[in-house]
């Protein structure tokens, strides 16, 4: 069989608001996502005004990178007059793409739009079949069905050439293509409209009928009980074997997820793919990847959602932090750092940055010294931004992490 590879590879990533966009697009993205106030599946993320909109929008072709607005919620009959009403105020903004999930959202945007439409994993296409039945409805880009296997992407890839795009990175739902109930009854937020209160990773205990209040654990390992709550995607080393296949664009999740973690994963993932499409030899660099992706937040990874990979295992869910997102600079001139954790003299960091040209700049830097209103002080509070001195120089835009 011969597989339609694109070499036109596209690394989408999070952005949950401007200045994480901003990183995305200063640490490698091709394309950034983000939603307006309304109608996006993260309700509780600060998402964009309509002048934030634009803003993101000139930001990112200005740094010639692709911008692509989130209209994916599904859509109650009372919401069509108020997302009309919506489309207007923001049809004047070049977007890239818009991405939506409800076929009534492709309606309303095919309607005053001309616009290509991607559609959101959240419909579930699994087949050829139903990627043509989306293409003859007018959509450019498919995000495939966290379910679909890489053997069904290699066959589906034989009778379409529409771009498709899947999920490489971040948190997986436990229900089926991120359909899911379970918040609606158990704390009234809708998951389809974006509002999740993620129960499936609270802790649960058994209680039998007749004794109410005797909480009885249901220990899976050491730290607790997370009966419902999935691993992590990791698909770092399954780069080439996708691209291969025919996907034509990799998306990271977590618009939630700090400016660090958008910053560092973006910047792995874009390695990987440049490495892959410039003749590189992925495997010299897995360790490396590996490594810096374990340094962000995360549940222990996994790249065999359904275990297509063989590699059946179970050892709990625990989350994992072996790093702490601390700053990064915004005026290399002045010493400026906004601080997002307490800064203290004579503490040791990792200064990251993005990766180019194949070389890895990052370096360890210590705090020499903290500068208020003249004076020399020992802390630097989180929420500020300060005048740090370190023992090296810092540029623009590097992200400090402290190792736990
Ligand atoms: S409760 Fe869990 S499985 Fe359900 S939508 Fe939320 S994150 Fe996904």
């Amino acid at each position: 069989m011969v597989l339609k590879t694109n070499k036109n590879i596209e690394l989408v990533a999070p952005a949950g608001n401007l200045e994480k966009l901003q990183a995305a697009v200063h640490f490698g993205a091709h394309a950034v996502y983000f939603g307006g106030q309304q109608f996006n599946l993260r309700a509780t993320t600060k998402n964009f005004s309509i002048p934030d909109i634009e803003q993101a929008v000139a930001y990112a072709h200005k740094h010639t990178v692709k911008a692509i607005f989130l209209l994916n919620a599904f859509l109650h009959e009372s919401d069509i007059p108020v997302v009309t009403e919506y489309i207007q105020h923001i049809k004047h903004i070049p977007f890239d793409a818009i991405m939506i999930s409800d076929p009534g959202m492709a309606l309303l945007v095919q309607e005053y739009l001309n616009i290509p439409l991607h559609l959101s994993t959240q419909m579930s296409t699994l087949n050829h079949l139903a990627v043509k039945f989306w293409a003859s409805h007018g959509i450019s880009r498919i995000v495939l069905a966290r379910e679909t296997t890489l053997e069904e992407i290699k066959q589906l890839r034989e009778h379409t050439d529409i771009e498709l795009e899947i999920f490489c990175h971040g948190a997986l739902c436990i229900s089926y293509s991120g359909r899911c109930l379970l918040s609606r009854y158990l704390s009234g937020r809708d998951a389809n409209q974006g509002n999740c209160s993620q129960p499936c990773r609270w802790k649960y205990s058994l209680v039998e009928e007749k004794r109410p209040g005797n909480h009885l654990d249901i220990i899976e390992y050491a730290h607790g009980t997370e009966i419902l709550s999935s691993k992590d995607l990791c698909l770092i080393n399954r780069i080439p074997d996708y691209i291969n296949a025919g996907i034509n664009a990799f998306k990271i999740e977590g618009r939630m997820k700090s400016l660090y973690y958008t910053a560092n994963v973006t910047r792995i993932y874009r390695h990987a793919i440049d490495t892959f499409l410039n003749g590189g030899d992925s495997n010299r660099y897995s360790d490396v990847w590996l490594n810096e992706l374990n340094l962000v937040s995360h549940r222990p990874y996994t790249e065999d959602i359904f275990n297509e990979f063989n590699n059946q295992s179970f050892d709990g869910i625990p989350y994992i932090r072996k790093a702490l997102f601390m700053g990064y600079c915004v005026d290399q001139q002045k010493n400026l750092v906004k601080v997002f954790n307490p800064v203290y003299k004579g503490d040791s960091y990792d200064a990251i940055y993005p990766i180019v040209n194949n070389q890895i700049h990052d370096s360890p830097v210590t705090v020499v010294d903290i500068m208020m209103d003249g004076n020399s002080v020992s802390m630097a509070q989180p929420n500020t931004i300060a005048t740090i001195i370190f023992d090296k120089p810092l540029s623009q835009w590097a992200i400090l992490r402290k190792r736990l």
